[in-house]
């Protein structure tokens, strides 16, 4: 089949894996994310990915699209580990301040760093990552959406995530909805990528439906973090692309779409209480097909000729693939008992990176290694 594609994550957040467990959004985010993020360093984001890619590999993700900050060590590690990557090198008002003006050498840099490096012939593209509406002004998404036009690429940002992160920026635009005024502002006229989009009200899937922007719902994440329940059904039925994501693997904590596979589906069945509103075949849609038209590239997420080669073989000789009876049982096997184990060999791009379950590409055992004593320096330095 092929491969699965992550659709929002910040892989190398696995030197953070499981940190600050319980703690609400905005307290995980301040209270431990940030601190332990800001005594990283481009060699740690390094290993981190590594990680990050190994653990995708082996469990059948071929693709996954990164906001992260050392954009350079994540294309290191994907293209030694053999994973494809849209990174949009992340913006965010700490590092990079809150107005255009302030922000300006971070924009060209990341347009430098896109002519450099953007190449949808090889495993690598690039975008633009402004971390959210409530982070950023809303004239610097709208500045940062207009390079994004200008190259022609992806613009993927945080969308009403949780429920009242909006509260102060509607308050001061005379209520008016998070997606409202990012389609005033022109920030989704573009190719655009919204992760979660959790609160939306359906006049908000309107314009999102209305403006193609395409949708990365995280299941687990949003549920760990008590975030809410994203209308994915709803969503699909106006149209909009919708794929499926890990988020970054300290909240999750694990980077096995396979996961999110089975919880969407399951969450959209019980919120709706309805056992027909999700498909097990919707939910691998989603994990493929509809994760390559969110990101706006439809050479992957599909076995088709002309398609990229990314595709996975899974080993069916298991106790939870028997019996079969008829074809659809063997999609509902594969999206309700599925998962990282059962994927056996995987090819990016027509080279194969993982032969019967082991990878060719990265030294796991040194990786492991690596990533166990900079997440415990993270730990110590920050005090966290
Ligand atoms: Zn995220």
């Amino acid at each position: 089949m092929p491969g699965l594609i992550n659709a929002h994550a910040h892989s190398p957040m696995t030197l953070l894996r499981g940190a600050g467990d319980g703690l609400p959004l905005m307290e995980w985010l301040t209270q431990v994310m940030w601190p332990r993020e800001g005594q990283m360093n481009p060699e740690d984001a390094l290993w981190g990915m590594r990680l990050g890619a190994a653990e995708m590999l082996l469990a059948g993700v071929t693709a996954s699209c990164e906001m992260y900050l050392f954009e350079e060590s994540l294309v290191q590690a994907s293209l030694e580990a053999g994973i494809r990557l849209a990174i949009t090198p992340g913006i965010i008002s700490a590092l990079h301040g809150e107005t255009y003006n302030a922000s300006k050498s971070r924009l060209s840099a990341i347009a430098d760093f896109h002519s450099q490096y953007h190449n949808p012939e090889s495993l690598i593209t690039v975008g633009f990552g402004p971390h959210s509406a409530y982070d950023l002004s809303l004239d610097l998404c709208s500045e940062v959406a207009a390079a994004a036009r200008d190259l022609d690429t992806l613009l993927h940002i945080h969308v009403c995530e949780t429920r009242h992160e909006g509260a102060n920026l509607e308050a001061a635009h005379d209520g008016r909805s998070t997606v409202e005024l990012l389609a005033s502002h022109g920030i989704l006229d573009g190719k655009v990528l919204a992760a979660h989009s959790v609160w939306l009200s359906d006049s908000d899937m309107e314009t999102f439906a209305q403006h193609n922007v395409g949708v990365a719902h995280c299941p687990v994440s949003n549920m760990k973090l008590g975030s809410g329940i994203a209308s994915v059904v709803e969503m699909r039925r106006k149209g909009i692309d919708v794929g499926l994501a890990t988020d970054g693997p300290a909240s999750n904590d694990n980077l096995d779409l396979w996961e999110e596979i089975k919880l969407a589906s399951l969450l959209a069945r019980v919120s709706a209480l309805d056992a027909s509103s999700m498909s097990p075949k919707d939910a691998l849609v989603m994990a493929t097909n509809g994760g390559a038209n969110a990101l706006g590239n439809t050479d992957i997420g599909v076995l088709k000729p002309g398609a990229h080669a990314d595709f996975i073989h899974i080993d069916l000789d298991d106790p939870t693939f028997v019996p079969v009876t008829n074809d659809d049982e063997l999609i509902a096997h594969l999206a309700w008992a599925g998962s990282g184990r059962h994927v056996r060999d995987v090819w990016v791009g027509g080279r194969q990176v993982v032969a019967d379950r082991q990878l060719t590409t990265v030294d796991v055992a040194e990786t492991q290694f690596e990533a166990q004593q900079r997440g415990k320096r993270l730990a110590e330095q920050s005090g966290t």
